[in-house]
C-alpha cells in the first residue's frame, strides 16, 4: 500500500509538457502522501509511529488542516505531543540528528519517493529515444529540479552517459533561461521615461517577473 501510493509511471508524468514536470510530479507525491496519511494511514500503526517522530513542516502542516478529516490530524498530533514531551522536554541534541522541529513525514516521505523516480528517469533517457526526445521537449525545467537531475545523473549513470544527460538538458535549459533573462530585460525598458506613454503590453513582459520568480524558486 504504502509503497503503491507513489507509484506513477513515468510517461504519465511527462506527457503533459505543462510547466517543470518535477514540480508536477513534486505535488503529485505530496497530495497522494497527505491524502494517505490522513486517510488509509489511520489504521497503520508503523505509520504512526513516523509521524511521531517526524512530525510536519509548516507547508504541510498546513495542507493537512485545509483537508476535511479533522478527526485522523487530531489523532496524530496527539501522539506527536506526547512524544515531544517524553523524548524532546527538555531538548536533547544528538550530533548530527535533526531535531524533531527540523524534520517532517511528507517531506521525507516526497525525498525518497521522488529520488527513485528521477534515478528511473535518468536512466530510462540513456535507454529509450523516445522518452529522451520527451524529456526534452518539455516546457520547462525549474533550476532546483535541473540540478537534482544533474546530480542524479552524475550519481547513477558512467561518467559517459551522464555527459549525454547532462550536456542536452543543460542545453535547453539555458537557452530557457536567456529567453527569460530577454523578457525580464525588456519589461524593465519599460520603466525606461524614453518608453513613457508607449508601455507594452504584451503578455510575454506581463508575465516576465513571475516566470522567473517560477523557474528560480
Ligand atoms: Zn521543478
Ligand atoms: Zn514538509
Amino acid at each position: 500500500m504504502r509503497e503503491s501510493i507513489y507509484t506513477i509511471p513515468l510517461n504519465d508524468v511527462f506527457a503533459p509538457k505543462c510547466g517543470c514536470p518535477v514540480c508536477r510530479l513534486e505535488e503529485l507525491l505530496e497530495s497522494r502522501c497527505t491524502e494517505y496519511i490522513m486517510g488509509a494511514a489511520m489504521m497503520e500503526p508503523d505509520i504512526r509511529i513516523e509521524t511521531n517522530h517526524y512530525g510536519f513542516c509548516q507547508k504541510h502542516f498546513g495542507q493537512l488542516a485545509s483537508q476535511k478529516n479533522r478527526l485522523s490530524l487530531a489523532l496524530m498530533l496527539e501522539t506527536h505531543l506526547d512524544e515531544l514531551m517524553e523524548q524532546h522536554m527538555p531538548h536533547k541534541f544528538k550530533k548530527g540528528e535533526p531535531g524533531p522541529d527540523e524534520t517532517c513525514f511528507v517531506c521525507k516521505e516526497i525525498a525518497a519517493a521522488l529520488d527513485k523516480m528521477l534515478e528511473t528517469t535518468v536512466k530510462l533517457f540513456t535507454t529509450d529515444e523516445d522518452f529522451r526526445q520527451l524529456l526534452l521537449g518539455q516546457d520547462y525545467f525549474c533550476y532546483r529540479h535541473y540540478t537534482q537531475l544533474c546530480r542524479k545523473a552524475e550519481s547513477s549513470l558512467n561518467r559517459k552517459q551522464a555527459a549525454g544527460f547532462i550536456g542536452p538538458l543543460t542545453q535547453k535549459v539555458k537557452a530557457d533561461a536567456a529567453a527569460l533573462r530577454e523578457d525580464v530585460h525588456d519589461f524593465t525598458m519599460t520603466f525606461d521615461y524614453r518608453s513613457a506613454g508607449n508601455a507594452n503590453t504584451e503578455e510575454r513582459l506581463k508575465t516576465a517577473v513571475e516566470r522567473a520568480i517560477r523557474f528560480l524558486e
